[in-house]
């Protein structure tokens, strides 16, 4: 069954200082509490000079241990929703929410987790730290990157849980300030003898992409992006047309708050590339396949996903796409967004 896509109403019943730039904010949908799972993300949609934005947050806490239902968001400098939400947002605020999603979660398994966060990044570990301490016998090992010791996020949060659990979580914390971006050494050095472990991975792209290459060939990785990827390099040497290939025949027709627009099909286009082009605004977030924001319904026509982190395999099967990843290759296709 696919997640309902829709947004409902939340207030905000309580704001805390996390660090000097994250801030929890404790959430109480209206409609029906929200079901997720430890490591997921909720989408978040605000207006902002009257114009909707969209983006992702997970969640800081864990379905397991914790009643409320918070998520911890990082001011980015420049950043639009990030600053709105920390200078914006009050308590008795509300602000509309999605469904949870994402597959940054805890398998069936008693492997040691080890975690890797780059600021915000812990946000999601610390939620599924909760839970694989209260859930299994797993032992829980961290290696949380910060700019600065004032920047660090959840440092009492995981020394109250290292405390309570004994033996079970351990928590390195590498700060830049003192010497520099961690590096591929030092997460080797971390994991040890840890090598079949699970590797959560969590922080800016190239904070992840370090990690990704320096942990050893063995164990499970897992890695929840929240920026989007850099540009993929341009060809080597371009190449002289041989002939030129005929236009693209077809059309692409979307569907989205009960108007139907057609546009002729694009070679290479992403089916949110065409709704924008067919002048409509529908919703995203990411654009990097992480989230499930512009996720819609093919309902004639096929669709390839160059990237999917976040529809599940019922859902693909159902002909859920994210529109952002999904290119034609039918020669016409509709998608419904409703
Ligand atoms: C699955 C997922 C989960 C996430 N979970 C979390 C979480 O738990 N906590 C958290 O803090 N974040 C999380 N994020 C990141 C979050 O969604 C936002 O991306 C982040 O808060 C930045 O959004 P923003 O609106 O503040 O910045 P944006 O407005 O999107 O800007 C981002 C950056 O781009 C620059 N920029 C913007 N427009 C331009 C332009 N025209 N030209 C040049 N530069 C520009 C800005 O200066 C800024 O540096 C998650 C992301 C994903 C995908």
């Amino acid at each position: 069954m696919a997640r309902p896509p829709a947004f409902q109403r939340a207030t905000v019943t309580r704001i805390v200082k996390e660090s000097v730039d994250a801030r929890t904010f404790v959430l109480a949908p209206h409609v029906a509490p929200i079901p997720y799972r430890a490591g997921q993300f909720c989408t978040f949609k605000v207006i902002i000079d009257g114009r909707a934005l969209y983006r992702s947050y997970s969640m800081s806490s864990a379905p397991e241990t914790d009643a409320e239902f918070t998520t911890t968001v990082k001011r980015v400098a420049g950043g639009a929703v990030s600053n709105w939400m920390h200078d914006h947002l009050t308590e008795g605020d509300e602000i509309e929410v999605a469904q949870a999603a994402g597959r940054f979660c805890l398998r069936d398994t008693e492997v040691p987790l080890l975690g890797f966060s780059g600021g915000s990044g812990i946000t999601p570990l610390l939620s599924l730290t909760k839970s694989a301490l209260a859930t299994t016998e797993r032992r829980i090992r961290l290696l949380c990157a910060d700019r600065d010791a004032e920047s660090m996020i959840f440092e009492v949060a995981l020394a109250e849980l290292a405390a309570r659990y004994p033996g079970r979580l351990d928590v390195v914390r590498h700060l830049d300030s003192a010497g520099g971006f961690l590096d591929a050494a030092a997460v080797r050095g971390f994991v040890g003898a840890d090598v079949l472990a699970d590797h959560y991975i969590c922080g800016p792209e190239p904070f992840m992409e370090m990690v990704e290459f320096a942990v050893p060939d063995g164990g499970t990785v897992f890695s929840e992006r929240f920026g989007t990827p850099a540009p993929r390099a341009a060809a080597a040497a371009p190449t002289p047309p041989a002939a030129q290939p005929a236009p693209p025949t077809g059309t692409v027709t979307i569907i989205l708050n009960r108007k139907r627009k057609s546009v002729p099909r694009k070679d290479g286009e992403t089916l949110l590339e065409s709704a924008r082009r067919a002048g409509m605004a529908p919703p995203f977030s990411c654009e990097a396949g992480n989230c499930a924001t512009c996720m819609a319904k093919v309902t004639s026509g096929h669709a390839t996903l160059r990237q999917n982190e976040a529809l599940t395999d019922s859902e693909l099967a159902e002909g859920y796409v994210l529109t952002c990843q999904a290119v034609p290759d039918t020669e016409s296709i509709t998608v419904d967004y409703e």
